[in-house]
């Protein structure tokens, strides 16, 4: 199964990747995540992307859409989660050559929906694991002991762009450039669109995405 995950920052895509991923097993790409990895590297590249990424706008498509084409190569003939990619049309549009070349067309676009307010409580709350970048809240889904990751004991950090006024920056990007992916997936008509409430429990979310991918494999 070959499905892009979208949504707003904040609407819990990467909660609902983890549990797909360990129901569907496909490989989940995380573009914010693998930009993540570039910035850790220390590499000049990962630096010129902390330094977009730190103000909340989007990193140029020509970079992102090279990156993102090298991960979906590397796993071909694997079942494919995208998070985060693509955040523009024309990333939309560069994707879907690199699939049609791979002659793996997407099954489902899947849209997790939030609203502002809500959004913003979650992402200056969220804090993860440094190693293992799982994922808590601190109202929501606190770890056992306040600041520390349940299994590796280290202790949790806020992404730098987690902070509020970049969280503002963020959405306002995802209004203006990733909002018309949705409608571009909509007018090709291609593949399945799949909406849910993402103000919901996590498990409800998880729950009607599931049973939306399930319907569309018979
Ligand atoms: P995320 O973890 O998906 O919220 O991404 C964090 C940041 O990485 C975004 O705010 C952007 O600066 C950058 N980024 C991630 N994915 C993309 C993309 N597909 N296009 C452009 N920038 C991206």
């Amino acid at each position: 199964m070959r499905v892009v995950l979208m949504g707003p920052p904040g609407a819990g895509k990467g909660t609902q990747a983890e549990k797909l991923v360990e129901k569907f097993g496909m490989v989940h790409l995380s573009s914010g995540d693998i930009f993540r990895a570039e910035k850790a590297s220390g590499s000049e590249l990962g630096q010129k992307l902390a330094a977009i990424m730190e103000t909340g706008a989007l990193v140029p498509d020509d970079v992102v859409v090279e990156m993102m084409a090298k991960a979906i190569v590397a796993v071909e003939g694997s079942g494919l989660l995208l998070d985060g990619f693509p955040r523009t049309v024309a990333q939309g549009e560069a994707l879907d050559e690199t699939l049609t070349k791979m002659d793996a067309p997407l099954d489902a676009v899947v849209i997790i929906a939030a609203d502002d307010d809500e959004i913003v409580g979650r992402i200056t709350g969220r804090r993860s694991c440094p190693s293992t970048g799982k994922i808590y809240h601190v109202e929501y889904m606190p770890p056992k002991v306040e600041g520390i990751d349940d299994e590796t004991g280290e202790s949790l950090v806020q992404r730098d762009d987690d902070k509020e006024d970049v969280v503002r920056q963020r959405l306002e990007a995802y209004k203006k450039q990733t909002q018309p992916v949705i409608d571009y997936y909509r007018e090709t008509g291609k593949v399945k669109i799949v909406e849910v409430d993402g103000m919901q429990s996590p498990d409800s979310v998880f729950a009607d995405i599931a049973a939306a991918l399930e319907a569309g494999e018979n």
